[in-house]
């Protein structure tokens, strides 16, 4: 596995749980011990004294007897030896390759992005970094208004931080979720007291003596801040596949059993794009259960030697202040989106349809509503737009009944 993330981490513990006894080696780039990147945004932020919260112990990778190679980074695949090189200078060969390179942080291609106090948010260096930089801040400004932009913005609030978020869209995570969530946690986070300011970019970021000073937005306006956080999105880490021929387009190009068209290399998680029968295209998703369920999923193809196809219904989480939102399928480009719950309560699901199926469920502290929802839309059960939106349907009961016997069938 290339790549000691969520993703190149499940695939060989997957491995060893289902009897693989060949040699299992996972290579990563960073020097710590795998971890977990969630609470990076949350958790670990907000409390000076949270450790990183480590994948598995380091004890593990010794037991199970996988080879566990930190702070060491695969610069080229050779894919006719069947060889990747090491940039201290090895070589390792391999029968299988899973590539799980994960994503980087998108740029801020403005004058200014480089002075002190401009950060980014991924790796656990970063988190480091931008913990030690809150507690000092007086003021902060956030580019971009997506999930790790608003958990941010969240948390230098709640340490009494004057935080303006500046988001190009017209609304916040335009890519992620429904309107009606998007606006709900706007506008929650605007009670709590972050300045939003949508469908404005960031012009420069202005500098004295090297240190970030405040932002110019586009309408020429000036905003102090002596910390910026830029939040604008993820690019996937393709270069070791596009440098071995392995076609790539925005993530890493793989078949339904997540398989390159070389069929000893595989690519999981971040990185990779796929065929989803769930969303019915191509996507590459960023979230903890996709990386997971791939590695799963590929682990299952070398131990059965047959391909296995991904099917898994995708879910994700974000916790911004008191609201845990969780999403199950994906939301966007839905045609019929019907409200149950009560918004003013802070307790609702937003149900998605596209020609009358249930393709997703938004919940806002629901959680009853999102564990129905991945058992409905992993069985295909049918569900109508009215049946969502009455309170008095049994919604639970009817994700757990057993699905209607289909007609016989034609032979
Ligand atoms: C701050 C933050 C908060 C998040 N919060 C949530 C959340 O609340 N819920 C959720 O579902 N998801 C969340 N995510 C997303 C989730 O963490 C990722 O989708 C998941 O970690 C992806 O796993 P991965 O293994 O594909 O990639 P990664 O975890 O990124 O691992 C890839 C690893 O490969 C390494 N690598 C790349 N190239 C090479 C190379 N050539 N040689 C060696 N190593 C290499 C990278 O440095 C990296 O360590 C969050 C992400 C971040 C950054």
């Amino acid at each position: 596995m290339v790549g000691a993330g969520q993703a190149g981490v499940q695939a060989a513990l997957s491995l060893r749980h289902g009897g693989f006894d060949g040699a299992v080696t996972v290579i990563g780039d960073e020097p710590e011990l795998p971890y977990q990147r969630p609470p990076l945004s949350k958790e670990f932020l907000a409390d000076p004294g949270q450790q990183p919260l480590p994948l598995r112990a380091e004890r593990f990778y010794d037991a199970h007897d996988i080879r566990l190679l930190r702070g060491e980074r695969v610069v080229t695949l050779d894919r006719a030896a069947r060889e990747v090189h090491l940039g201290s200078g090895g070589r390792l060969a391999f029968d299988h390759l899973v590539l799980a390179l994960g994503a980087r942080n998108r740029t801020l291609p403005v004058p200014g992005h480089d002075a002190d106090g401009v950060l980014t948010l991924r790796t656990l260096r970063d988190a480091e970094r931008l913990r030690d930089r809150l507690a000092g801040a007086t003021s902060a400004v956030v580019v971009g208004g997506g999930f790790i932009g608003l958990e941010f913005a969240s948390v230098a609030r709640a340490r009494g931080i004057p935080t303006l978020l500046v988001e190009a869209g017209e609304r916040t995570m335009a890519r992620a979720v429904s309107p009606a969530v998007s606006g709900f946690l706007t506008a929650g986070h605007r009670r709590a007291g972050v300045r939003i300011l949508l469908g404005t970019t960031v012009r420069r970021l202005l500098a004295r003596r090297g240190r970030v000073v405040g932002v110019e937005t586009d309408d020429g306006r000036r905003h102090p801040a002596d910390l910026v956080l830029v939040a604008v999105g993820a690019v996937p880490n393709v270069g070791l596949a596009a440098g071995a021929g392995l076609p790539t387009a925005d993530g890493i190009l793989v078949d339904a059993c997540l398989r390159t068209p070389d069929p000893r290399v595989f690519a999981v998680g971040d990185c990779a794009r796929y065929p989803s029968p769930a969303v019915g295209s191509p996507v590459r998703l960023e979230s903890v259960q996709n990386a997971a369920d791939h590695g799963r999923c590929v682990a299952e193809t070398l131990l059965r030697g047959q391909p296995t196809p991904y099917r898994a219904v995708p879910w994700f989480w974000s916790d911004q202040g008191e609201l845990r939102l969780q999403i199950a399928g994906v939301p966007t480009g839905a045609e019929r989106a019907v409200l149950r719950g009560d918004p003013d309560a802070g307790a609702f699901s937003v149900f998605s349809f596209v020609a009358g199926r249930l393709v997703a469920v938004e919940s806002v502290n629901r959680p009853a509503d999102h564990l129905a929802a991945r058992r409905l839309l992993a069985d295909g059960r049918p569900l109508t737009p009215e049946q969502a939106a009455d309170p008095s349907f049994d919604l639970r009961s009817h994700s757990r009944s057993r699905p209607e016997p289909g007609p016989p069938a034609v032979s």
